[in-house]
């Protein structure tokens, strides 16, 4: 089939790739000039694994376009998704004018049927307002072209997007057009051979699915967060309770791991834009309020430790970070609580030395030079003359370091451990002040 994808950030590129990898015929569009053009020499803007390869060679082999020219785009695409941001406005409520502003140009330029799909995650009611604008511009051009709108949120993890993306969980389809709910059946043919694992529902629905699905996992973070900081006052051991939690199939191991907070583009704002569309309509959503408000306060975990440690005094300290990105297997920085950490650690008047395998580039271009932040090529290189370590991110190269060669390098052996990856018992007896999560040991 032939498709087009506005908007080629990580869901975007991702969508793309593994659409033309199952031999439709995909047309990307984006505003960002550098972007396009990066990707038409063969360099990919984010870092996703086993993206690279299945970009270059579906560009390679003519199944995958880039371009600015958004005329061309909503010519080419008998389907045309919408993947643009949709970041939060002031009060928090998602801002729609990428979708919409995408919305117009299709109406402008479409001059054929049309199947938009909305892949943004946006507002119940977002569909009602993309079939409005594109009805307006339309009706400016005196134009009875058909066109449908239809929701199909998109699940995928950074850092698992490719495999996501090829073998979801569900394919979420919001319509109540039989023809198009057949168009996006057929476009997703390829992803369901082993089994069909498409939902079919009303538009609003499909919407409000994407909403409660991020909020029940950030619900998930924060409440185990919570009982973490309880462990922590109450001399228990979360890791323990975890396990003994997660061997109930009814709340399983999944997504029950306690840490300085979730970050990321989509937890943070997804959470806020669904409390402020529940305030939009009167009901006050306690919940959430309060998963929000856990994660505020356990982004500063780490920073607490460490003035704990340090007798509330980091001024002219060294802190080694291992990890920046908000989590794994990618080198996404939105919302990291290690942003969290760095600038209250250069408030303190400490200085950051820090290693991350992927997000090194990422945080230079947000922070710039700097006297106070170090960005080291290896791990190794970021203990050197440290005061202490953390933890910010469980990458896997974090999971069994050299422990003589971390006390070794520090001037402090002091490890604060963002995300639980060491046994407090051991480091114990090796001699380091050893800082978890929810362990029964820091304050
Ligand atoms: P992103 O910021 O990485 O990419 C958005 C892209 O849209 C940018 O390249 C931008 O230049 C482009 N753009 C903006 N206006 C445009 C226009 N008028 N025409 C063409 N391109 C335009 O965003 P993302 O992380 O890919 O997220 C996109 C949407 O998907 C958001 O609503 C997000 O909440 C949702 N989502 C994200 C993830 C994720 O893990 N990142 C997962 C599921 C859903």
């Amino acid at each position: 089939m032939k498709v087009s994808v506005f908007g080629i950030g990580y869901v975007g590129l991702v969508q793309a790739a593994v659409m033309a990898e199952f031999g439709h015929e995909v047309c990307c569009i984006d505003v960002d000039r550098d972007k396009i053009a990066a990707l038409e020499r063969g360099q990919i803007p984010i870092y996703e694994p086993g993206l690279e390869p299945m970009v270059t060679q579906n560009h390679a082999a003519g199944r995958l376009h880039f371009s600015t020219d958004a005329q061309q785009g909503v010519e080419h695409g008998q389907v045309i998704f919408i993947a643009v941001g949709t970041p939060p406005d002031e009060d928090g409520s998602a801002d729609l004018k990428y979708v919409l502003a995408v919305a117009s140009t299709i109406a402008q330029h479409m001059n054929a049927a049309k199947v938009v799909v909305n892949k943004s995650t946006v507002p119940v009611g977002t569909a009602d307002k993309v079939r409005a604008q594109i009805g307006k511009v339309l009706q400016q051009r005196d134009s009875e072209l058909d066109f449908q709108v239809v929701s199909n949120p998109e699940f995928l993890k950074e850092g698992a997007a490719i495999s996501d993306c090829m073998r979801p969980d569900r394919i979420v389809i919001g319509s109540d057009n039989p023809d198009a709910i057949a168009t996006m059946r057929e476009l997703y043919e390829p992803f369901n051979r082993q089994q069909d694992r498409t939902v079919v529902m009303d538009v609003r629905s499909a919407e409000l699915t994407k909403y409660a699905a991020n909020c029940m996992l950030a619900t998930k973070i924060s409440f185990m967060n919570e009982m973490a900081n309880l462990a922590e006052k109450l001399g228990a051991d979360i890791e323990s309770v975890r396990r003994g939690i997660g061997s109930d199939p009814r709340i399983g191991y999944h997504f029950i791991y306690p840490g300085c907070g979730y970050g990321g583009s989509c937890f943070p704002k997804d959470v806020q834009a669904l409390i402020q569309a529940a305030d939009h309509i009167e009901h006050s959503a306690t919940i959430l309020k309060a998963v929000e408000q856990v994660n505020e306060q356990q982004k500063s975990v780490l920073f607490r430790n460490l003035m704990h440690h340090f007798d509330g005094d980091l001024a002219g300290k060294t802190i080694c970070l291992w990890g920046l990105a908000f989590k794994p297997n990618t080198d996404d920085m939105r919302e990291a609580p290690s942003r969290v950490l760095m600038q209250a650690l250069w408030q303190a008047g400490a200085k950051v030395q820090a290693y991350d395998p992927e997000a090194m580039e990422e945080t230079q271009r947000i922070f710039g030079q700097r006297d106070d932040l170090a960005l080291m090529g290896t791990k190794e290189a970021a203990l050197r003359g440290a005061d202490a370590l953390v933890i910010c991110t469980e990458w896997q190269a974090f999971r069994a370091p050299d422990f003589d060669l971390i006390r070794q390098e520090l001037h402090h052996p002091v490890i604060v451990d963002g995300r639980n990856l060491y046994d407090p018992a051991r480091l114990a007896q090796k001699g380091f002040s050893y800082y978890g999560i929810g362990r029964g040991m820091s304050i």
